[in-house]
């Protein structure tokens, strides 16, 4: 007979699910859900193109809405110092 408790990834001991063949290695706690989540897109990342360009893209959308000059305008607004330094250096 098979060991009905596996020890998981986070130490604790969880009650295999019969109908989950492959080994569970991960509790329903948040903490160990976002870490199979991230593991699982690192992974896709390394093996899959199409996935590379997909993060590309969300990069890109990002860019897109919060673009880069208006951050630094937002940053000299609030840093007129750090604004007359860049001037003098000009
Ligand atoms: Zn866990």
């Amino acid at each position: 007979m098979k060991p009905t408790f596996i020890r998981l990834h986070c130490g604790q001991d969880y009650e295999r699910n019969p109908r989950i063949k492959k080994g569970q290695q991960y509790c329903n706690a948040r903490k160990c859900q976002n870490e199979r989540i991230l593991l699982w897109k690192r992974k896709k990342y390394a093996t899959s193109e199409d996935y590379r360009e997909q993060c590309r893209q969300w990069q890109i959308d990002w860019w897109k809405k919060r673009p880069v000059d208006q951050y630094q305008k937002e940053y000299r607004d609030k840093n007129s110092a750090y604004v007359m330094r860049n001037c003098e250096l000009l």
